[in-house]
This record gives C-alpha cells, sequence and structure tokens, in this order.
C-alpha cells in the first residue's frame, strides 16, 4: 500500500499520537496529517514542539464519539486513512470512574470506524477507490489480561481483559476485528506493552516516581512492586505502527513489545539510581523515598510481548536500548520539573 496522502490521526496532543505525528511529518514529505483531539486533561499541544505549527498538521479540538464532527472531517478532507490513538488511558482513573472510557474507547471507536466505512465503501467489501483506506487501530497488550511468572502475550491468544481501562480497548478492537470479517474493511490493531519516553503525561509512573523523587515527597509503589511490565521506548512504537499501517496485512494483528520484562521496583530503583548521578539531593540516594502503598484493585502481575510477528513479517525491531532510553526519558524530565 502507498502513502497515503491525508491521514486522520486521533489523540495526537497525547503522548504516542504526538511522537507518531512528530516522526511522520519529519520523515514523511507528502502526508498531511489531520488531527483530531479533545484536549481532555491528557491532551496538550505542546507535546508537538514546533511540529504545532507544521504547514502540513491541521489541528482539530473535537471529540472522536462526535458523529457530525466526524462526518464534516471526513467530508471536508480526503481522508485516505485513519490511526486512532484517542483514547482514555489511565488504568487508575478507570477504576475510580469507568464511563469516560466507554464512551470514548468504545462509542468513540466505534464512531470513527463507521464513518469511515460509510464514507470509504459503497457495500461490504466493495471499496469506492481502489486504494483501500486503512482504519488502524492503537490497542494495548493489557487486553490479554495477566500472565503467570512464564509465556508471552501472542497475536492468538484470547482476550481477558481485568480492568475497565483494558475491557474497553478490548472491546473497540472486536467492533474494529468485526468490521473487517463483515464489511471487509481494511483494518489492522496494533497491541503494544508500555510505553516510556519524554512527554508522557505526569500520572503514569516513571514520571510520578521522577517528580516525587525531585521533590522529596514519597515515591508511591504498589502492592510488593513485583508486578512485571514489559517497556518499549515510544519511538519503537512509533517506528513498529508506522510499519503495520502501510505493509500490515488487512485483518491482522501485530503485538508490538520491547523485550524489557522489569519489575516495578526494578524501575524505581533504575530511575533512582540515574536520579543519584545526575540529580543528586546531597542524601546518599532517592531510594530512600520509596513507600510502599496499597495495591491497585485487580493489579494485573505480568505482561509480556512476543513480539517475533511483526519482527519477522514486516521487519521491525526496538532499536531503543532500555538503559540509554531510560537515561534520556530521566534528563528529559529532570529539565522538565526544574
Ligand atoms: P494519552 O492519555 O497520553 O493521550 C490520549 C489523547 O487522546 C489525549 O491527547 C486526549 O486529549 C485524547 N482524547 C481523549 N479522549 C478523546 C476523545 N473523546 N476524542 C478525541 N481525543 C480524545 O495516551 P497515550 O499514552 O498517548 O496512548 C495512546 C493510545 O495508545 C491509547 O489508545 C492507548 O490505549 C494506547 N496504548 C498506550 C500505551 C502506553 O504505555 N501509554 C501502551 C499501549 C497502548
Amino acid at each position: 500500500m502507498q502513502a497515503q496522502q491525508t491521514i486522520l490521526v486521533t489523540g495526537g496532543a497525547g503522548f504516542i499520537g504526538s511522537n507518531y505525528i512528530r516522526y511522520k511529518l519529519k520523515t514523511d514529505p507528502e502526508c498531511i496529517i489531520v488531527n483530531l483531539d479533545l484536549l481532555t486533561y491528557a491532551g496538550n499541544l505542546q507535546n508537538l514542539g514546533e511540529y504545532q505549527e507544521h504547514p502540513r498538521h491541521i489541528f482539530i479540538k473535537g471529540d472522536i464519539a462526535d458523529r457530525r464532527l466526524v462526518k464534516q472531517i471526513f467530508e471536508e478532507y480526503s481522508i485516505g486513512g485513519v490511526i486512532n490513538f484517542a483514547a482514555e488511558s489511565h488504568v487508575d482513573n478507570s477504576i475510580a470512574d469507568p464511563e469516560v472510557f466507554i464512551r470514548t474507547n468504545v462509542n468513540g471507536t466505534f464512531n470513527l470506524l463507521d464513518v469511515a466505512y460509510k464514507k470509504w465503501m459503497s457495500a461490504p467489501f466493495q471499496y469506492r477507490v481502489a486504494n483501500n483506506q486503512r482504519f488502524h487501530q492503537i490497542s494495548t497488550d493489557e487486553v490479554y489480561g495477566s500472565l503467570g511468572e512464564t509465556g508471552l502475550f501472542s497475536e492468538n491468544m484470547a482476550y481477558a481483559p481485568n480492568s475497565p481501562y483494558s475491557a474497553s480497548k478490548a472491546a473497540a478492537d472486536m467492533i474494529v476485528r468485526s468490521y473487517h470479517h463483515t464489511y471487509g474493511m481494511n483494518t489492522v490493531i496494533t497491541n503494544c506493552s508500555n510505553n516510556y519516553g519524554p512527554g508522557q503525561h505526569d500520572e503514569k509512573l516513571i514520571p510520578t516516581i521522577i517528580r516525587k523523587a525531585l521533590t522529596g515527597d514519597k515515591i508511591p509503589i504498589y502492592g510488593d512492586g513485583k508486578n512485571i511490565r514489559d517497556w518499549l521506548f515510544v519511538e519503537d512504537h512509533v517506528k513498529g505502527i508506522e510499519l503495520a499501517f502501510y505493509k500490515g496485512k488487512a485483518g491482522e494483528v501485530y503485538n508490538i513489545g520491547g523485550g524489557n520484562e522489569r519489575t516495578n521496583n526494578e524501575i524505581v530503583e533504575n530511575l533512582c539510581r540515574l536520579l543519584d548521578k545526575l540529580q543528586s539531593n546531597g542524601r546518599q540516594t532517592y531510594l530512600e523515598q520509596v513507600q510502599f502503598v496499597e495495591d491497585r484493585a485487580g493489579h494485573d502481575k505480568r505482561y509480556a510481548i512476543d513480539a517475533s510477528k511483526i519482527e519477522k513479517d514486516l521487519g521491525w525491531n526496538a532499536e531503543e536500548d532500555f538503559a540509554s532510553g531510560l537515561l534520556k526519558t530521566v534528563q528529559w524530565y529532570i529539565e522538565k520539573y526544574r
């Protein structure tokens, strides 16, 4: 499939979406990006840096669940593909207040998909134009549930989401899947592990640890800190998305992960040791600030991705080494919180 001219990127003011837009505008001189973002508490156009004003970046503030608006965007711009990053993305918030997760992640995805279907296709399996515009759903490894001490999430594993967040993402994936099977839509889904890197919202684990350390507050760790996540540098995720969007097979799912399994305790220790070196607080170590707190309700034990399909089929590989990625991240947050 050749590069589509105008791509509707949703959630492009968030962490991963903004990284994608910056990468795309930098590397593809042809594309035009229409960025639809509601600018919730998690969205910030500053994440786009100088690309906010880029002549091929068109920003529209609005809701992916707003049918009238999404239809209007499809009518006004010749949308050649959709990459749906927009979501409520924080598990803790979904436990406190799940409703908006269903509205944005489920209804919003359905709305985008259905408008795209009606605009792009005249009937099931009949695209109006030959290039089969693509709908790419950005999803998470959390849809697979929790692993025991061994095993990896692979694409053929059954979904078993445990939090309202992961359930909403799983539901959205299922709707996307159904539009491929029922209507022949050219969809692709990527399920990625935990991202890290500059520009992530303050509420997430790595920024929280760095911020609390630097402000001298207690650094909270849920439960015993032994929960394991598989960490991926955000720019590697973006490259995987780009490959899947252009080269992925219609109807396929690709898992993307960094092969960096770490317990939360290890993440805290790595970050504190880096901060000790880069921004010493005069005491022995930031680790003294660690405090174990009550565990998150329903906290999944372990996530780990088998990324061999995207590696083998699309030639993707995680390039950033975990130590260097973490160093870049810490340096960025030291500047931010200074
Ligand atoms: P984020 O919270 O940083 O950004 C989400 C963006 O979506 C924000 O800019 C927000 O304003 C926007 N948004 C929210 N509701 C909207 C709505 N109704 N209409 C339009 N825009 C809306 O999230 P992120 O970390 O960048 O995650 C992006 C996507 O990647 C999400 O779909 C998430 O589920 C998925 N994902 C994230 C991770 C991770 O580690 N961050 C891992 C795997 C998958």
